[in-house]
Parts: C-alpha cells; sequence; structure tokens
C-alpha cells in the first residue's frame, strides 16, 4: 500500500481536523447549555445528536467485534461511498475500478465527483478475476469496489481472489457486505487489522430491517478512519436514527430469526422458479434476493407490475439479459409472486 498522504486528496489532507471537528466539552460535567443557540424547550428533540454516536458505536462494537475507534457512520451506506470519493479521489485526475455487474451507486458517485469509472467485467459465474482487475488500474487508481456478496448477483466473490486484490493492489479496497448477515463466507470486517488498505461496509438496511432509518457503516484502520471523521458533516447522523439503531441492535435475536426464515423462503422460492416455463436459469445466492433468466423479463416484469407487484427488472445491466432479481418477501408475498408468474 502506498502512503496514506499519497492516497488522499490534497485539500483533505491538509484540511485542519479543529476547522470541522466539534469542540464540545464532557457532556457529563456540563449542566447548563447555552451554546449551540438550541431552544430550551421541547425535549429531549430540542438537542443536537452527539457527533460521534458515541453510544451507538459501543453498542456496534459489541455485535460486530469492531473497536469503536475502526467503526464510521453515515448516513445510509450511500453517504458512505460518496465521502470515499471526496477523501481519496481528485477530480477529473483519478479513477476507480470496480466489477461489472455491480452496486450502482459506485458509479452514479463516481461520475457526481467527476472521477474516471473503469468496470471490469465479471468471469463465469458471476466470478472476480484478481489480475483482470489489477491490470486494469494504473498510478492514479485509488479505489478499488468489491461487493460481496454482489448486488444484483447474489453471489458471493472468491475470498482468495478478494485477498489477491487487497495484496497486490497499493491503494483503497472496498469490501461493500451489504448482504453478509444472509452468508456463510467470512467476513472482511474481521480483517481490518491484518489489511490497513480495506474499507468494509455494512448496513442497517437489509437484513437489520431499518431500511427507513438511514444507518450505513465502514469499518477500517483508524487513519483511514480519522480521514472520514474529518469530512462528515457534524450532526450527520441524528437521533432518532441513533436511538432506534442501539435498540435494534440490542435485539439481534430478532435478525437471526428474520435470516433463518428469508433464507429458507428463498430456497422454496428458487426451486419454484426453476418448475416455471418462463425462467431459464435461477442463478446462486448468497443474499436475501436472486437473480433469475426469463424468457422475456420486460413483459413479465411489466405484467407483474399490473398486477401490483414489483420486481427489479435487471435486462439492461451487463451479463444479466433477460434478468429479473427478485427480493425475497414474506410467505405470503412469495406465493402472490408465484400464483402471479403461473397465469403469465
Ligand atoms: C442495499 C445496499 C446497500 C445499502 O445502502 P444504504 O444506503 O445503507 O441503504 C449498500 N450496498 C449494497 C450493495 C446494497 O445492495
Amino acid at each position: 500500500m502506498k502512503a496514506l498522504q499519497e492516497l488522499v486528496r490534497k485539500n483533505i489532507w491538509l484540511l485542519s481536523p479543529d476547522e470541522t471537528s466539534l469542540n464540545k466539552p464532557d457532556k457529563d460535567d456540563a449542566r447548563v447549555f447555552l451554546d449551540a443557540n438550541e431552544n430550551p424547550y421541547n425535549k429531549p428533540h430540542n438537542r443536537y445528536p452527539d457527533p460521534w454516536q458515541t453510544k451507538l458505536k459501543a453498542t456496534l462494537s459489541q455485535v460486530k467485534g469492531v473497536a469503536p475507534e475502526n467503526i464510521f457512520l453515515g448516513n445510509g451506506t450511500d453517504e458512505v461511498i460518496d465521502w470515499v470519493y471526496r477523501v481519496f479521489c481528485e477530480p477529473r485526475r483519478d479513477n476507480v475500478v470496480a466489477i461489472a455487474p455491480t452496486y450502482g451507486t459506485y458509479k452514479v458517485c463516481a461520475d457526481i465527483n467527476d472521477v474516471e469509472y473503469r468496470a471490469v467485467s465479471l468471469s463465469e459465474g458471476f466470478q472476480l478475476n484478481a489480475k483482470k482487475m489489477l491490470d486494469t488500474c494504473d498510478a492514479n487508481t485509488k479505489v478499488i469496489w468489491l461487493c460481496s456478496p454482489n448486488d444484483p448477483t447474489g453471489n458471493s466473490l472468491q475470498q482468495t481472489e478478494i485477498e489477491k486484490i487487497i495484496i497486490g493492489f497499493d491503494g483503497i479496497v472496498v469490501i461493500d457486505e451489504a448482504y453478509s448477515d444472509f452468508s456463510p463466507a467470512k467476513v472482511f470486517r474481521n480483517e481490518i487489522g491484518k489489511y490497513p488498505n480495506i474499507i468494509v461496509l455494512n448496513t442497517m438496511s437489509k437484513a437489520w430491517g431499518c431500511a427507513g432509518i438511514r444507518l450505513g457503516m465502514a469499518f477500517a484502520n483508524k487513519q483511514i478512519i480519522k480521514l472520514l471523521n474529518k469530512v462528515k458533516h457534524p450532526y450527520n447522523i441524528n437521533m432518532l436514527t441513533q436511538r432506534h439503531a442501539i435498540e435494534a441492535l440490542e435485539h439481534r435475536q430478532d435478525v437471526e430469526k428474520w435470516v433463518r426464515m428469508l433464507l429458507q423462503e428463498r430456497s422454496q422460492l428458487m426451486k419454484a422458479f426453476e418448475y416455471l416455463p418462463i425462467c431459464e436459469r435461477v442463478y446462486p445466492s448468497d443474499s436475501n434476493f436472486f437473480l433469475a433468466k426469463m424468457t422475456d423479463a420486460q413483459s413479465i416484469y411489466k405484467y407483474l407490475i399490473e398486477k401490483g407487484i414489483v420486481v427489479k427488472n435487471k435486462s439492461e445491466v451487463e451479463l444479466c439479459e433477460n434478468c429479473l432479481r427478485i427480493t425475497v418477501g414474506t410467505k405470503s408475498e412469495n406465493s402472490e409472486l408465484l400464483g402471479a408468474l403461473r397465469q403469465f
């Protein structure tokens, strides 16, 4: 890995933490708060939230097995993805390399930040080819984007190939593990001590059932977390989100139960799809969704919409011709979908 200073945008490196940090005194000692122009009435929502999310990070630390100083929180993972560009990539000069197909936000944020995005097609079985990825990098490649299990293909990327990339690349490797709760594969958030150049992303939006509260997270070494903290908006995680997330994290048995139910439903739904005459192929999944190649995805998609059922049409995505991405729902939602498809 290059020295961090060589990887970071110059203006971000030069930002003094004092410019952005919130120098609040320790709240435990203070009693009277006349510093932030808050309204003293309407408790508790009259106060600004904790900018460092101390309690939430302590709780997360227990659940994820990562120290609080190695955690950065975003208003959804999507915010963290944008910060990665804004910290590491100089617009109109640097580039990033990503697998294709994958989560669309990596490309959207590259375009917004005016950073070149180099997409490398996955190989047979939607698998990662480390050599192909590394060959696409040049001196201005700052970040490699990986997603495992991958969206929209559903499968986990091969661990040995991921490791080859982490070791072989001298910049930052982001591994988006949004769906790792559904997968038996080893998680890279446990490897941040071993690999100083990785950023692992997790979210409360999928297995944790909290897409509405907007909470995403990055796990990385302390130096990278410090950089993200330097650029974040002070109160990016609101009070309601912090509270609700702590509550959700204290009920992790619920998540384990949901994951078990969804995996069982997924396996039944995938089997049923294999028997549908309009389905040509069901791809293996390590997630709470799967990709299915249909005879005519576009018209099946439209037909389902008319029935009030929404799936994701991925026909236009590379390597996903005629594919629908199906999120696993409740038993009754899944049978409603199957019933409709059998009548198509
Ligand atoms: C759904 C998803 C996310 C979650 O994004 P949030 O902004 O946290 O809701 C992140 N990465 C991938 C690959 C996803 O599919």
